[in-house]
């Protein structure tokens, strides 16, 4: 029997919800498949932690997760500790040391779920997100000088560098060519930003010649929005920065329903450190303690966790789970005008794992 190590990191808010839910779902599929078992520890780490400790990870935290082998994050960000505390001191504290360059964020609409969009159904759109995980603008250089004078000054460089641009575009165009349509879009800026933005260009043509079979095309970031609102189909594939890919992958989960619904895996493609699942969602104070949240996201990450670990039979289960329950509206979450509870969500998931024939 296998068993995978998974480093469970609930963080804030309804981020120890979705994750509680996650890791019961996880068991179901364990217990369905019967050929491995997944070994969790759990990491209290994130806004109380912070608020105890100073930190947000203790020192030696990365180190401790190098032996496991996935991470299954919930949530971080509170509203009494600021937001790029939080980030940087927990989510990219993981991503960039871990060098989880690849940021993967799939977008279906799911059975049972509407579009925002008039019209739009299952068929029009079905797409996966690439971003770029380690630079371009939150690469993380910069500074402040002159605090609070009035010739204060603040910088915020992005970083775009051969190496790291290639590598993200040589996994857009090989995921591309992974899925049917074998069609990939280049989403840029680089009418406005001149440096970075051209080097982005460029390497997507030399990167292209490898992968005659792949269809790809360019898009400024400005114009996207407008195609993923008005063309969703004419899209499959879609590579983008650090930050343009942050925006348009909320913009992307909001059209396929609803923000809780979308996954994400960072993943450190050559499998030199652990990869990192969750849920695309932050820890929405508003709703935390009610029982309320949607799981969806955090099951669908579970999946890309599982089809990682190296079992697709239980991912795939996983994921008709998945669909047999989001297909009945009486188990929808407020967020999809529902009324069904997280508890009942995740109860409904699990059976269908257990009881699932295929
Ligand atoms: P962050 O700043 O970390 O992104 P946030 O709380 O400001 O976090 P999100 O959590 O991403 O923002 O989402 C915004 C709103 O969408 C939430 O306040 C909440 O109402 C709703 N929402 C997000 N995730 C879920 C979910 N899983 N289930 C139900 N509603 C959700």
């Amino acid at each position: 029997m296998k068993t995978h190590k998974i480093a469970a990191i609930p963080g804030d808010g309804i981020g120890k919800e979705v994750v509680a839910a996650g890791l019961r779902v996880l068991d179901a599929c364990a217990t369905r498949d019967g050929t491995f078992t997944v070994d969790v520890a759990n990491f209290p780490w994130g806004s109380d932690f912070y608020k105890a400790n100073g930190v947000l990870m203790p020192e030696g935290g990365i180190d401790e997760l190098k032996a496991f082998d996935a991470i299954y994050f919930g949530a971080v960000g509170a509203p009494d500790v600021p937001d790029h505390l939080t980030l940087w001191g927990l989510r990219l504290a993981i991503c960039q040391p871990f060098d989880q360059y690849a940021n993967v964020r799939p977008t279906r609409i799911l059975p049972g779920i509407e579009s925002p969009l008039r019209g739009v159904t299952a068929e029009d759109l079905d797409w996966v997100i690439v971003r770029e995980n380690s630079e371009g603008e939150y690469a993380g250089q910069g500074g402040r000088s002159h605090r609070g004078l009035p010739e204060e000054v603040a910088t915020e460089v992005s970083i775009f560098t051969r190496a790291g641009v290639t590598r993200i575009m040589r996994f857009a165009f090989q995921l591309a060519q992974s899925r049917p349509r074998k069609l990939l879009t280049v989403v840029t800026k680089s009418n406005a930003q001149r440096h970075g933005m051209v080097l982005w260009d460029e390497i997507a043509r030399e990167v292209a010649i490898d992968f005659p079979d792949v269809t790809w095309d360019k898009m400024l970031v400005d114009a996207m929005t407008v195609r993923m609102t008005l063309n969703p189909r004419s899209l499959d594939t879609i590579v983008a920065t650090n930050l343009h890919a942050d925006i348009l992958s909320d913009l992307a989960a909001a059209l396929a329903g609803s923000i809780g619904i979308a996954p994400t895996a960072n993943l450190n493609p050559e499998g030199r450190f652990p990869s990192m699942f969750e849920p695309i969602h932050g820890s929405a104070f508003d709703i935390t303690g009610k029982g309320i949240a949607n799981p969806v996201g955090t099951f669908w990450s579970a999946v890309m966790m599982l089809e990682h670990l190296g079992e697709p039979a239980a991912a795939a289960r996983l994921m008709r789970a998945i669909e047999r329950v989001t297909a009945d509206p009486a188990l929808h979450t407020p967020d999809l005008r529902g009324n069904a509870t997280t508890d009942m969500v995740t109860d409904a998931v699990c059976a269908a794992i257990l009881g699932d024939n295929e």
